[in-house]
Parts: C-alpha cells; sequence; structure tokens
C-alpha cells in the first residue's frame, strides 16, 4: 500500500504531463444483472509505451458468497505491437489503488494535524482504507459506521486485529463524521450516507462510493466550500451524480470550480489555504490507476 500511494503519485503527474491517455469508461448493466460489466481503457506513450485494459465484472450478491463485490481482470499490453504482456487479477488491484489514490489526496488535502478518520462503509473499500489513510496522516483513532451497528461491529471485530490505530464502531454514520478529521465513504449507497452540517471545520472528505450519475452518496452541499478535487473533471460530469446534484441546486457553478487531482501533485493548483477549510477529493477510479499499479507490480516480478 505504502509503495502503491507513490506509484499513484507518479501517475496522477503523469497524466497531467500528457504522458497517460485513457477515454471515459462504458458501463454496461445486462437485463437481470444486479451489478454490471465496467470496460476501462488506458495508454502510456512515454518513456515506454503501454496499454493497459481493466474489465471489471461488479456482482453485488458476491459479499454474501464470500467473494468481492469487484471482480476481473487488469490486461497489460505492449505499446507497440499489443503483444500480451500481463495478466492480473483486477479485484485486488481495485482494492489496493483506489485506497491508495485516496490516502495521495488526504496526503494533499487534510490538515496536517488531522488525527481522526470516519469511515462510511463496512466492505472492501473500508479495509483498505483503514490500511491505506493512516500511512499518509498520525491517525490516532478510527470510527467505523455501517448500515447497521451490527455490522459496524463485525467489521471491528474483524480487523481489530490489524489496524495500525484504535478502532471503533459508531452508533451511526451521523456520530462517526461528527468526531472527526478526515471522512472516508465507500458504500454503494444510491442516496447520501453523510451530511454538510456534520463536518466541523477543517475536515477532508474522500468520496468514493457511487459512481453513477443517478448515485449520490455526499450531500452536494459539501461541495460548497470551494476546495473540491476529482480525479478527472470529464469523469465527474459523466459519472458523479453528487456533483451534478450540486450544479442542478448552484451550489458550485460547473466543473471549472473543481480541480484534478493531477493539478494538484505538480503544483498547478493550490489545495488547502485554511485549517477551516473543508476539502473533498471526490474519487470516481480511472484505468491509468490498473495501467500504474499493475506495471509496477509486474516490475517486482
Ligand atoms: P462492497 O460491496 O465490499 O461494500 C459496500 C459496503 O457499503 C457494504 O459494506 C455495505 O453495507 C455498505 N453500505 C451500503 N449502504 C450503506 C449505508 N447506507 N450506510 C453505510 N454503509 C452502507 O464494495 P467495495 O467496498 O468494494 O466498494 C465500495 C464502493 O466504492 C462501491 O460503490 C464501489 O463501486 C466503489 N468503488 C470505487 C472505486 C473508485 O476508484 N472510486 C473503486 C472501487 C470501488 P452492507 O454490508 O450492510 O450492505
Amino acid at each position: 500500500m505504502r509503495e502503491c500511494i507513490g506509484v499513484m503519485e507518479q501517475a496522477f503527474g503523469d497524466l497531467q504531463r500528457g504522458f497517460l491517455h485513457h477515454p471515459l469508461r462504458t458501463l454496461w448493466v445486462p437485463p437481470g444483472v444486479d451489478g454490471g460489466t465496467m470496460w476501462m481503457a488506458a495508454y502510456r506513450s512515454s518513456p515506454k509505451p503501454l496499454f493497459g485494459t481493466k474489465l471489471l465484472f461488479v456482482l453485488n450478491d458476491n459479499p454474501s458468497r464470500g467473494l468481492d463485490s469487484h471482480q476481473g481482470q487488469v490486461i497489460l499490453a505492449d505499446g507497440e505491437t499489443g503483444e500480451l504482456r500481463a495478466l492480473l487479477d483486477a479485484s485486488a488491484v481495485t482494492a489496493i489503488r483506489t485506497a491508495a489514490v485516496s490516502a495521495l489526496a488526504t496526503r494533499l488535502l487534510a490538515r496536517e494535524n488531522a488525527d481522526v478518520l470516519a469511515i462510511v462503509g463496512t466492505g472492501v473499500q473500508a479495509r483498505k482504507h483503514l490500511e491505506s489513510i493512516p500511512l499518509a496522516r498520525h491517525i490516532r483513532r478510527a470510527l467505523v459506521a455501517g448500515r447497521t451497528r451490527d455490522h459496524a461491529q463485525r467489521f471491528v471485530a474483524e480487523m481489530r486485529g490489524t489496524a495500525s490505530v484504535e478502532l471503533g464502531a459508531a452508533d451511526s454514520a451521523e456520530a462517526a463524521v461528527r468526531g472527526s478529521d478526515i471522512v472516508v465513504t465507500v458504500t454503494d449507497s444510491p442516496t447520501p450516507v453523510i451530511k454538510r452540517e456534520w463536518l466541523r471545520p477543517g475536515t477532508h472528505v474522500n468520496a468514493v462510493g457511487a459512481s453513477r450519475p443517478t448515485a449520490w452518496e455526499i450531500d452536494p452541499g459539501i461541495y460548497a466550500d470551494g476546495v473540491a478535487f476529482c480525479d478527472r473533471r470529464e469523469s465527474l460530469q459523466a459519472e458523479a451524480g453528487d456533483y451534478l446534484q450540486a450544479v442542478a441546486l448552484g451550489v458550485i457553478t460547473g466543473v471549472d470550480a473543481i480541480g484534478e487531482l493531477g493539478e494538484l501533485v505538480v503544483g498547478e493548483r493550490n489545495g488547502r489555504t485554511s485549517a477551516d477549510q473543508i476539502t473533498l477529493f471526490r474519487s470516481l477510479g480511472l484505468a491509468i490507476e490498473d495501467l500504474a499499479a499493475a506495471e509496477f507490480v509486474v516490475s517486482k516480478l
């Protein structure tokens, strides 16, 4: 995870510098399928041309089968000949690179002294963010909220042995969020799980779940403080329901009000300028993250 945070920093810098490229992903939900499939392509032009494609299958019933909901493959192919270079498990790559990107955003946007973390959600991404965020800030305590208190308690019982921080189950998302400096939302909820009024001044939010234009996992009011970043503006406009709501409600004027993580990495845009601001990183997930993470894994073999 620690190494992956560095790999993601390099990837977002390379995206901004024009060495990495990707189109919008394609989501298809076949009739009767609870979930769907996503096709995500990327290309790196320099220093060594490389294609990366992720075929993702999201099956929402999988956790009840003891499986991750996100399955699939990441394919790396030579950027000049198209020959197969590697085939990786997309479940593992997605789990790790997503939490690493949130840790990168946290490092760049959260207050230096932020030390209480709230995680809303109790699935794969909740586990990975519990690992990644303490690598970005000195987290003293993490509070976890699930759909029910039982789910949060189950999560805490499972993770207590491996977590690097003191861990507690909150009665509700509100209880977890109100006492925290960094908030992570990692649910598949189509309706907001956190409200703007629960955030205390200076909080940093990583909103990671619900990547469909019809779903919004966070209160659109959270965009109001003017320090909002995403991974790619084009993806935000096409895939983030909370962003579309924020524009429709007049909370923000449009996409130019939102920065990109790559701009922050290379220093082309300011992040937080005061300790009181609420900062937001809206993560949707890009194929360039999969390409870079997969190539890094292959380089270690
Ligand atoms: P999981 O299916 O493993 O977990 C989803 C979790 O959300 C479950 O624990 C579920 O709880 C919880 N949940 C649903 N509704 C609520 C609610 N109202 N309040 C609290 N918890 C709730 O999925 P992942 O962890 O793999 O992914 C989480 C989200 O992140 C998904 O939306 C996914 O699409 C997205 N994602 C985003 C990526 C990115 O790059 N931005 C990459 C990968 C995933 P319960 O068990 O009680 O149902």
